[in-house]
Parts: structure tokens; sequence; C-alpha cells
């Protein structure tokens, strides 16, 4: 796949990292951020929804998105809370970053996928997007659906290894 330049629209001579020979600007791609939710419950369990588009229509995924521009990716975690549950998460501890593939406008774009501890209020529903999921339900942590992305399965395994760490006594 020929790549552009952005800046003057001259065929690129490699992919990225690549500087244009007509216009001498350089091209780069990085991961984009995104910023997602591992909501828990009192009972081990925590919230997954089931997309409603591409891609990976029908599996199960933890609640997030993309940042936006210079959104911290904090904010974007709780705002996507906002937009697919309709509730604001109490924000918990932070779980990790992964490297993923996420396949926009046919292209396979690198992720950074990054994971936070949530848990939902008391007492408010959640509403569920109807643009973004189709249901919701609550799985073991410990013994999780295969979710849309391989960055969700690796989040969930260092989820349930932080809250084991936490259980331990200190002494
Ligand atoms: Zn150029």
């Amino acid at each position: 796949m020929t790549v552009f330049c952005t800046r003057c629209g001259a065929p690129l001579p490699g992919a990225p990292p690549v500087r244009c020979a007509a216009c001498a600007y350089e091209t780069y791609v990085n991961a984009r951020p995104t910023a997602s939710l591992i909501v828990t419950n009192d009972r081990g369990e925590f919230l997954a929804v089931r997309r409603a588009r591409e891609p990976q229509i029908g599996l199960w995924e933890t609640p997030g998105g993309f940042c936006d521009g210079w959104e911290e990716p904090a904010a974007a975690a709780v705002r996507e809370g906002v937009e697919e549950l309709g509730v604001e998460v109490r924000l918990g501890g932070f779980v990790g970053m992964y490297i993923g593939t996420y396949l926009f406008q046919d292209e396979p774009l690198p992720v950074l996928d990054c994971f936070w501890f949530a848990t939902l209020p008391p007492d408010a529903p959640v509403v569920l997007d109807p643009a973004e999921a189709t249901e919701m339900a609550w799985f073991s942590l410990v013994e999780p659906p295969g979710m849309a992305f391989s960055t969700m399965d690796r989040a969930l395994a260092d989820a349930v290894a932080l809250l084991c760490r936490k259980d331990q006594p200190t002494e």
C-alpha cells in the first residue's frame, strides 16, 4: 500500500517512519491512546458490554474508547463511562497499558490501551448507549470470556493479579 505525504501529497519512498523526498515532512506511526474501565463489584466480577459495531461486533468488551486530542486518559475513561454506561463511575487504581491493534477504515492501527479499575455509583442504573452496546453482563474476573481485543484479556489477568496482591496481609 502506497502511503502519501499528508503535507504535500507526494508518494512516500517507504513505510513510516519516513521523510518525504519532496517536502522533507517526516511521517511517523504512533500508537493512539485509549482509556477503558474494569468496573468491578464486591462479588469478584467485572462489567462487560457486547459490542454493537465493527470491529469485533458482537464480542464482549470493557467500556472505553479513544482519547480525544489532548484529553487526559483518566478523564477519557470517566467520559467513556458516562457515554457508554450512562453513569459517572468512581475511578480506582491504574491496571496497566498495552499495545494492541484496532482495525479502522480497513487499516490496522497501533493503539495504546490503558485500563483503570472503577466502581459504579450506588443506586444509579446503568443505561447502555444502543449505538455502542447491545447488552451488558457481569463475569467472574478469574474466568472472563474471550474479549474483543487481546489487550483486554491481558488487562483482566493483570487486574486479578493486582487484586490478589492487595488481599495479601501486609507485614
Ligand atoms: Zn511531502
